[in-house]
């Protein structure tokens, strides 16, 4: 069942239930009060009959010590019209409760008369066909006598009022209900709305669509529902944009992985085929031979450099403040002197902190970068600079640069500029991918200037060490 369609029904059982117990109560209330006057106003009549026959009765002349019955017959009629437009409806009896007058109409049972005595007024409501009344007994003490009168008064109007009270009710209630019931249903639906548009929101969601976002339009807990909602939807496109470009990153990185290593494999079995199907003079054997070496070397290299990569994404490496200093005297002792550059060392002394050998490798990969993209005898410039909160290493040189488009790819795995030059240079595209992994853990990361024939520097900043002793 729609949310909607509960909170209109509970609303119309709500409704129902108060407005039929609350119409109960009231009409009951008015007819109890209607009755209660009705009985005060009976008995207080049939005090006054009493009075009225005791003063008729002193008018007997005195020759009667006690009440003739021909004479309570007589009051009793005279009572009985007594100015009213309808006869009044009467019944004496006498001390042993023998009826000694009754009017037409008076068809009662003698229960209440028997329960009468003196000092004792009695009444009771009865039902005689479709008419009420209220039977009333009390005692009349005239001449000697001691009578007993019955009255009984028609109060069906007070009935019919509580019938016609009821019936009033009921459609006041019934119309009440159905302009409640539209009225509800407006309002249910505008109080669900919200939740009808979260629904079409995780449905849109389920089907792909995670840049939707549920439109807010309450301030409550339902507005901050929508608030959340859109707030997690955010959050779960930002991880699939993730988790989609990972996956792309993967297949790049797997595409071109193979390609990669199709190349050496290709040169190797085609050299090694040639090798053992053909007799071949010494000078060609030499050259198969070295084909084989260089591209197996190769082979070698790149799969060092995978191995590199895979440790580095998965270390947490431990952090030391480490003096910069030594550093770059390894790099002086690695390059100066093997290479025919002109290298030029211009550093600030201080700490970084550092994992040392994995800062060596990222250093020692871009000079080797620096030197592969210069002409011989080109200057190379390997700098540090200590700064307020780090230090900064920088590898400058003035070769052959990186054109602008190209700069955003050169460190994703595989990837080289000018392929057939890296290849020549013993380049696999795995050297800047190497040194972004490695740098990641260190919580920093590449920054890259180049201009194609102009140079290019390489540089990052690591955080700045405690002081060493
Ligand atoms: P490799 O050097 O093994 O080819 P890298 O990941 O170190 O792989 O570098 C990727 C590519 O970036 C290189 O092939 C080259 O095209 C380009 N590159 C890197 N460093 C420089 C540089 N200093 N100057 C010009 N191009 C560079």
């Amino acid at each position: 069942m729609k949310f909607s369609l509960k909170i209109l029904l509970w609303t119309i059982i709500v409704m129902a239930l108060a407005l039929g117990f609350s119409g109960f109560y009231f009409v009951n209330y008015v007819f109890e009060t209607s009755l209660e006057r009705e009985v005060g106003q009976a008995m207080d009549e049939s005090s006054i009959l009493g009075f009225a026959f005791e003063t008729a009765a002193l008018s007997v002349p005195a020759k009667y010590s006690v009440l003739p019955d021909n004479t309570v017959e007589e009051i009793a009629s005279n009572l009985e019209r007594g100015g009213q437009s309808t006869s009044r409806l009467l019944r004496i009896s006498d001390e042993e409760k023998n009826v000694l007058y009754t009017s037409d109409g008076f068809e009662m049972d003698d229960e209440l008369l028997f329960q009468t005595g003196e000092n004792i007024k009695t009444y009771r409501i009865i039902n005689v066909g479709e008419k009420y009344f209220v039977h009333t007994g009390t005692t009349v003490n005239a001449l000697n006598r001691i009578l007993y009168l019955e009255n009984m008064k028609d109060i069906s109007e007070v009935f019919t009022e509580r019938t016609m009270g009821f019936s009033l009710y009921r459609r006041v209630t019934l119309i009440m209900l159905f302009a409640g019931m539209l009225i509800m249903q407006i309002i249910s639906s505008l109080l669900t709305k919200p939740v009808r548009l979260l629904t079409e929101g995780t449905k849109r969601m389920a089907a792909g669509d995670y840049a939707y976002r549920a439109k807010q339009i309450s301030q409550d807990e339902l507005g901050q529902l929508t608030k959340d909602f859109n707030s997690m939807a955010g959050a779960l496109e930002q991880n699939i944009e993730k988790l989609e470009e990972e996956i792309e990153a993967k297949e790049e990185f797997m595409g071109a992985f193979a390609h990669e290593l199709k190349t050496p494999l290709t040169a190797i079995i085609g050299y090694a085929d040639m090798l053992r199907s053909h007799k071949l003079d010494e000078e060609k054997s030499i050259m198969s031979a070295n084909y084989i070496y260089t591209e197996g070397k190769r082979l070698e290299t790149m799969s060092l450099r995978l191995l590199d990569i895979i440790v580095a994404g998965k270390e947490e490496a431990e952090l030391q403040a480490v003096p910069v200093e030594p550093v770059f005297a390894y790099l002086e002792e690695m390059f100066v002197g093997s290479r025919e550059m002109e290298f030029h060392f211009a550093y600030e002394p201080g700490t970084a902190l550092a994992e040392i050998n994995l800062i060596k490798t990222v250093l020692v990969n871009l000079v080797d970068n620096a030197c592969k993209a210069s002409e011989d005898g080109g200057r190379i410039e390997i700098s540090g600079q200590a700064l307020e909160n780090g230090y900064r290493f920088a590898v400058r040189d003035y070769g052959i640069g990186i054109p602008e488009e190209e700069l955003h790819k050169i460190t994703k795995a595989f990837y080289m500029v000018d392929k057939s030059r890296a290849r020549s240079k013993n380049g696999a595209g795995l050297g800047l991918a190497l040194c972004v992994e490695i740098l990641k853990i260190h919580q920093s990361r590449l920054e890259i200037e180049s201009k194609t024939g102009e140079g290019s520097c390489f540089s990052f900043v690591l955080a700045k060490g405690g002081v060493q002793e």
